[in-house]
Parts: C-alpha cells; sequence; structure tokens
C-alpha cells in the first residue's frame, strides 16, 4: 500500500465553478442590457495543481484556455481542445514563434522585442494577440504614453497578413483589495480609446467584484481572465469562496498513522515548539512540507479528524505533522484526516492561518502526492 496520503481532483467542481462564474457574467450583463464577456480560463501552473488534462475536461465550456508554458499549451491540443488557447506572459525567444504558429496559439506582446521577433518570423498562419498595457502595476506591458504606438505597429501587421485578431489587454494590481480597480481602469480607458479590438481585463477577483466592467456595450467582445476562483478558492482576504457558491475542487486528504498520549508539559515536534498544558492525545498524519502542506502554518491551523474540526499543533515537518485528537477521543490509527478540501477546512482558511494564499498551496502540492480524479 502507498503512503495515505491522496489528493482528489474533482472535476464535476471544476465544471461547476466555470458555470457559477459564467451566470455572474451574464447576470451582469442582462442588468447592464449588453453581450456577456467570454472566459479565458486560467490553468496556468498545471491547472493551479489541478492537472492540465484534468482542467481540459473539466472546462470544455470555457471560450479559451490561458496559460504560460508552451509545452502545457501542446498538452491541452494533445488532449483535444481545440479551441482558443492564450499565452499569457507571450513567448520568450524566436524558436518559441514555431510551436506558437504549429499549435495555433494566441500570444501576450507586451514589448517591441516581440513584435521584432514576429516580423523576422516565418508564420503558415495570422497570429492572433493581445497586446497588453501597463496600468500601474510595472510588471509587462507598455507605458500608457507607447501603447497607441504599439498598437499602431500591431495594426500594420494586420494589414500585412501577419497578426489577426488584436484584443487590449491589462491585469490588476489591486481588484481583491480596497484600492480596487478604478485608478487602472481610468488609465486602461484612456490609454485605449478610439483603438480598434476586443478587451481583455478581468481576472478572478475582478470578475466577481466588478462584473459590470466586463459587459460588451459597443459591439467590441469583452473577455475575462479567471483563474482561482474557478478551483474554488477565492482570491479575496475577506469573502470565502463558498460565499459566491464555489465548490473546492482540490481535496488533500490524509490519516493518522500514529498516536501517542503526551503528559502535562510534554512537548511535541521539533524545536519542542508546543508543549501540553494537560495531558493531551497527539495524533500523528502521514503529511508534510515535502507534500505541499505549508511548513509555516502554526499551532492552532484547523484540519479535520473523522469528520471533526480539530487543530494542528507543533511543527510541520517534512512528511509529518501533528493534531489535537482531544476533540475526537475516537479516532485512532487509520482515522480519516483532511487538511483542506471537501469535509475539511478550505484550502483559504489554511493558508491565511499560514500567512499565505490558497493559489500557493495548491501550486505547491508536490508530485509525490497521489492523484486520483473524480470525474
Ligand atoms: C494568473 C493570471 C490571471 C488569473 O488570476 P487569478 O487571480 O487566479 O484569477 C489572469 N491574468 C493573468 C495575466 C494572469 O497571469
Amino acid at each position: 500500500m502507498p503512503r495515505p496520503i491522496s489528493a482528489s481532483i474533482s472535476v464535476p467542481a471544476l465544471r461547476h465553478n466555470l458555470s457559477v462564474v459564467r451566470r455572474h457574467l451574464d447576470q451582469a450583463a442582462q442588468l447592464a442590457g449588453g453581450e456577456a464577456a467570454s472566459i479565458w480560463a486560467v490553468i496556468k501552473a498545471n491547472a493551479y495543481g489541478h492537472g492540465i488534462e484534468r482542467a481540459v475536461s473539466g472546462f470544455s465550456a470555457a471560450q479559451g484556455l490561458a496559460m504560460l508554458d508552451l509545452d502545457e499549451a501542446v498538452r491541452c491540443r494533445e488532449a483535444g481542445w481545440g479551441g482558443p488557447i492564450l499565452l499569457l506572459e507571450g513567448f520568450f525567444h524566436p524558436a518559441d514563434l514555431e510551436i506558437v504558429d504549429r499549435y495555433h496559439l494566441t500570444v501576450t506582446v507586451h514589448d517591441d522585442a516581440q513584435f521584432d521577433m514576429i516580423e523576422a518570423a516565418h508564420l503558415s498562419r495570422r497570429l492572433n494577440i493581445q497586446l497588453k498595457l501597463n496600468s500601474g502595476m510595472n510588471r509587462l506591458g507598455y507605458a500608457p504614453a507607447t501603447y497607441a504606438a504599439a498598437h499602431a505597429r500591431a495594426e500594420q501587421l494586420q494589414q500585412r497578413g501577419v497578426v489577426g485578431s488584436l484584443t487590449k489587454m491589462t491585469h490588476f494590481a489591486t481588484a481583491d483589495g480596497p484600492q480596487g480597480i478604478a485608478q487602472a481602469m481610468d488609465i486602461f480607458t484612456r490609454a485605449t480609446e478610439g483603438l480598434a479590438g476586443a478587451s481583455s481585463v478581468c481576472n478572478s477577483a475582478a470578475t466577481l467584484r466588478y462584473p459590470e466592467i466586463s459587459v460588451s456595450r459597443d459591439g467590441a467582445p469583452q473577455w475575462v481572465r479567471p483563474g482561482v476562483c474557478l478551483y474554488g478558492a477565492t482570491p479575496f482576504s475577506d469573502v470565502a469562496a463558498s460565499s459566491y457558491g464555489l465548490r473546492p475542487a482540490m481535496t488533500l486528504s490524509s490519516e493518522i498513522i500514529g498516536v501517542q498520549s503526551v503528559p502535562a508539559g510534554g512537548s511535541v515536534g521539533y524545536g519542542a515548539a508546543f508543549r501540553a498544558d494537560r495531558r493531551m492525545r497527539v495524533g500523528v498524519v502521514a503529511c508534510g512540507y515535502a507534500d505541499g502542506y505549508p511548513r509555516h502554518a502554526p499551532t492552532g491551523t484547523p484540519v479535520t479528524v473523522a469528520g471533526v474540526a480539530t487543530r494542528l499543533v507543533g511543527r510541520v515537518s517534512m512528511d509529518m505533522i501533528t493534531v489535537d485528537l482531544d476533540p475526537v477521543p475516537d479516532a485512532g490509527i487509520g482515522a480519516s484526516v483532511v487538511l483542506w478540501g471537501e469535509g475539511g477546512p478550505s484550502v483559504d482558511e489554511v493558508a491565511q492561518t499560514a500567512g499565505t494564499l490558497g493559489y500557493e498551496l495548491m501550486c505547491a502540492l508536490a508530485p509525490r502526492v497521489r492523484v486520483q480524479a473524480l470525474s
């Protein structure tokens, strides 16, 4: 028997979460009397740890799939995805364009160096591009003052038959927080005013919180790019994914593999970081940071044992964690443990306690953890 830790990935939950976002966008469009946005389902980083092929299956109703890695894009084609594929960082080297061309990928263009590579390439068909504006995040994208010139260069390439569709794109730095998107949206609107093409601006936070900005009112299509919410996790620190009706797609579970009766004053784990203030039963769980559990999760981090909510005690080690069994007196070796997901705490609760994000925990699921797909 393998070590008793596994992750289950629910393809129906992926499908459900996509339909939640779909309805959210449709309602916004109905309210505003415009056209609802199309969805790029973001599946970068191995679909946030859920597996590319499972994501292709779960998001088959999306209008497009978006990611960073060329090999993930190729895997989507090999898994039978014939729709649009967007490379969110574009391409990096001239040779990438051969694969972009062969697999008919849409690319983000954020710098003139990429236009130079496009002009030097021998493409067999028109290249669809999303031209990225830096609206204040100062990561990738053209500065507002240079955007119109870049757009003109793309239109010239369109006229020469090199570029196909041209979409105006930006990415928000503060859609999840109190600052919101007003300032970035203002920069985007002014920099792209009068320029032809569809728009692509919203991540999960903006899609959920500001769906009205994704409604098309002038006939130019709109795209949104939700990621984390499609996996049933939240982009917000103050709103749970469940409040939107989203369901966790990843459940990390394991079992109790040892039990200790710790006397009052006894310590647990490395560094003797936890001391029992009374006699207590401590369960040892087959799950550690080498499985992707966050090493910085402190005593008190929620965990569910045999269906009962309890807490982590002591330090997380490479292969094991220790949990308080006092709330579950009947739990012994073999008792089920849910670290996060269905039947346990949300990945966001665990992440927040550990000082990180659900995003990071899902992406960090270790290759040594067996994965079962629920279809
Ligand atoms: C990752 C990413 C997204 C999705 O972000 P979420 O917060 O997971 O919704 C959207 N757009 C770009 C450019 C990204 O890199």
